[in-house]
This record gives structure tokens, C-alpha cells and sequence, in this order.
């Protein structure tokens, strides 16, 4: 690999790392993603328990089983209790961190609902668990009040960077703006939100280039932590059904491999998710993802009763489990790939880490 990785990776350069074939990634890319992860954020994984709150959605994104026209799903919102006792079980369990994920809603009794279990789950956990909300796009009162109640952390994947694509996965209307989803990662770092983005990998009509630029976007967009996986399709959708220029299933997740590969060397120290959607393809798709540069897995804490419910894709994995028969499985699946799970420690991002550091240092010296 002639790549220097001491300076900025080109356009160009990422394009090439994205097309190696096998041999190349697994005797070149890989390695190196590999040393770069150990070097600069080590072999600890970090646990983010998973909540699946309620799958309400208000919108209609062309890939989704939870779109608002899938009539197929049956709703639910988790009462208030379990979602309490969830938490506890991520905290009794030493997760440290847990991650409250729904459908896009904007009403105000969804605000206040979320607003006031965050500040119950604070309160009960008495500061030791830290919180990444994961519920769509919203405004900049309603994440100001959310940050208020004590969620530090966002996910809001741009799905992809490139806008053309953006539109032929969305319905066009307000509803569904990619310069809204955009301003929407703009305010949440500007708000102090520790912010994740990420894409689907192997959608229809994409290319090398389209994800090398999503890549650029994530660097150019200094975000503190990345999710992303393969497109996986659903019946009930849109894009479900037979596409001539889709990549196999194999395929899409050697591509997400290399794109988080590709990722670590470009920004080292960042936190990347090992994303579920992986395993959906391989029972192993996410040991991979840690051994070419993901740190942070999230095992699914919603109870086994709601899980069939909450399917974005076809064939998400353990939607017959209860959250406690997860543990002893990830933990063997992580130990087989050299790598050790940080019980009890947030796993904050260095990045972000370093960026408020950074802050508060030019602070210090006006
Ligand atoms: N509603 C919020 C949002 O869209 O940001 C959060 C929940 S949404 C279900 C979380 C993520 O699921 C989306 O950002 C999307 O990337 C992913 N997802 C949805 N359908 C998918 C599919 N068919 N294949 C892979 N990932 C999918
Ligand atoms: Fe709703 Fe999120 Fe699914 Fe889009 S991706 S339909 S916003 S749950």
C-alpha cells in the first residue's frame, strides 16, 4: 500500500483503498486499520445498550420496514417502567452507556416523554451512565432541551452524502431534506452533543466514489463518531425487490469492512460503531468490523416481545433473544478477535475529548 497515512488521504487515494480486491485489503488495508486502531484507541471495546423505545415513525424513507406507510408493523412505545428498567439493566450489567433509539416524531408529547425519562434515568443512575439519543431530526429547542435533561450524545445518520442519492432514497418533499439533516448535524455539534453520522452502504446506484465522499464528509464534518453498515432490503419497502446494479449481500459487507478500515486510517481517533446490520449478513460481520477498526458494539437491551417489531431490514439478527442470553455471546465473539470489553467505562470519544480540550485551552488563553 503506497498510501502515506501521515497525511490527508485524497479523494482519489480512498477510491483506490475502496476497490481492493480481497488480497490486497486483507494482506494490505487491513493490517494497517488494524495498527492504526491499536495505536491510537487501543483494543478496548465499548458496550452502548440498545433501546428500541418505540417505532412510531412520522416519516417515509424509502428503505425502511418502520416508514410510516408500512401498515404491516405493529407500533409500540415501551411504557415508561421498561424503558426505566432497561437502563438499569445496562447498569447493573456495567455497560456505562446506552443508546435510546425510535422512529422520528416531533410532537410535543413525545419531546416531554423523552425529556423527562432522560431526566428520570440521570436521576436513578446517579450520573454513571451516559446517554446518546438516536430519534431523528429535530429543532434546535427540542435537542436543547434534551442536552438540558442529560443526553450528551447524538446519532443522525446522513444515510448518504452525496444529495442526488439522498433524494432517490427519500420521498421528495419537506419532510425529507437533506440540507435540513445536514444543518441538523451543524447544530448538534454546535450544541456540544458528542455527534455521530453515518450511511448505508450498497445502495442502489451507488458507487466507490459516492462512499469515498461520504468518507470526506465525516472528515470535513470533524465528527466525533461514525455508524454505518450495509443496506439491507425490506420487503415491505420501496427499495425492496429486484435491482439490477445491487451488490450482493457478501459484497456489501466487504465493502463496509473496508469502508470502516479505510475510516480508522483517516480518522484515528474517533469512535466507530460495529454496526448490527452486519451481522445480519455474517454471524461474524461485526468481530470483523473490530478487527479492521470499529471500537463500540451495542447490544440490543429492548425485550425479546418488542423485537420483531422494530425490523429496519430483513433478517436482523436476535430479534428471538432476551437482552441477558446477548452478554455471554458478545463476549466470546469479542475475545475472538483479540479485543476486550471496558466494563464500566464511558468509551467517550477521544476526539471529541481532544476537541473540547482544545476549546477550553483557547479559552483559557484570550
Ligand atoms: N429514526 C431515526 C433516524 O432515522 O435517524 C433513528 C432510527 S433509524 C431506524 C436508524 C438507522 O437505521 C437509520 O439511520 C438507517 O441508516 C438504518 N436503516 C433503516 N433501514 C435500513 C435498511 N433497510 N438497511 C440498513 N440500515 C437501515
Ligand atoms: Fe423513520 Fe428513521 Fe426509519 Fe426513516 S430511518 S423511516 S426516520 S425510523
Amino acid at each position: 500500500m503506497k498510501t502515506n497515512h501521515l497525511s490527508p488521504l485524497t479523494l482519489d487515494e480512498i477510491v483506490s483503498l475502496l476497490e481492493y480486491d480481497r488480497t490486497r485489503a486483507e494482506h494490505e488495508l487491513f493490517p494497517l486499520a488494524r495498527k492504526v486502531k491499536e495505536e491510537s484507541v487501543g483494543n478496548t471495546v465499548y458496550f452502548r445498550g440498545l433501546i428500541e423505545f418505540s417505532n412510531y415513525c412520522h416519516k417515509n424513507c424509502l428503505y425502511c420496514g418502520l416508514r410510516r406507510e408500512n401498515r404491516r408493523v405493529a407500533r409500540y412505545d415501551i411504557p415508561d417502567e421498561e424503558i426505566l428498567a432497561m437502563a438499569r439493566f445496562a447498569r447493573e450489567h456495567n455497560y456505562a452507556s446506552i443508546v435510546m433509539q425510535s422512529g422520528e416524531r416531533s410532537d410535543a408529547h413525545f419531546v416531554e416523554r423523552v425529556e423527562k425519562l432522560l431526566a428520570a434515568i440521570i436521576k436513578e443512575s446517579a450520573g454513571e451512565l451516559r446517554i446518546t439519543l438516536s430519534c431523528g431530526e429535530q429543532s434546535a429547542e427540542v435537542y436543547e432541551r434534551w442536552y438540558a435533561a442529560g443526553a450528551t450524545r447524538y446519532l443522525l445518520r446522513i444515510e448518504s452524502s452525496k444529495r442526488e442519492l439522498y433524494h432517490q432514497i427519500h420521498p421528495q418533499d419537506e419532510n425529507h431534506s437533506f440540507e435540513k439533516r445536514v444543518e441538523c448535524l451543524k447544530l448538534l455539534k454546535r450544541l456540544g452533543y458528542q455527534t455521530g453520522t453515518g450511511v448505508m452502504i450498497g445502495l442502489p446506484g451507488q458507487n466507490t466514489l459516492d462512499l469515498a465522499s461520504d468518507l470526506c464528509f465525516f472528515r470535513d464534518l470533524d465528527i466525533h463518531m461514525v455508524g454505518m453498515g450495509p443496506f439491507i432490503e425490506h420487503q415491505e419497502t420501496p427499495l425492496a425487490g429486484s435491482h439490477p446494479q445491487m451488490l450482493p449481500l457478501q459484497e456489501r459487507l466487504f465493502l463496509a469492512l473496508k469502508m470502516v478500515a479505510v475510516l480508522r486510517i483517516m480518522m484515528k481517533d474517533i469512535n466507530i460503531a460495529a454496526a448490527t446490520a452486519l451481522q445480519a449478513i455474517d454471524p461474524t460481520g461485526r468481530e470483523q468490523a473490530l478487527a479492521v477498526g470499529a471500537n463500540v458494539i451495542m447490544p440490543n437491551i429492548t425485550p425479546k416481545k418488542y423485537r420483531e417489531d422494530y425490523k429496519l431490514y430483513e433478517n436482523k439478527p436476535c430479534t428471538d433473544e432476551d437482552p441477558w442470553q446477548c452478554q455471554g455471546c458478545l463476549e466470546r465473539r469479542i475475545a475472538s478477535v483479540g479485543n476486550t470489553i471496558g466494563y464500566g467505562e464511558f468509551g467517550d470519544s477521544k476526539h471529541y475529548k481532544e476537541q473540547i480540550s482544545k476549546k477550553n485551552d483557547k479559552k483559557q488563553k484570550i
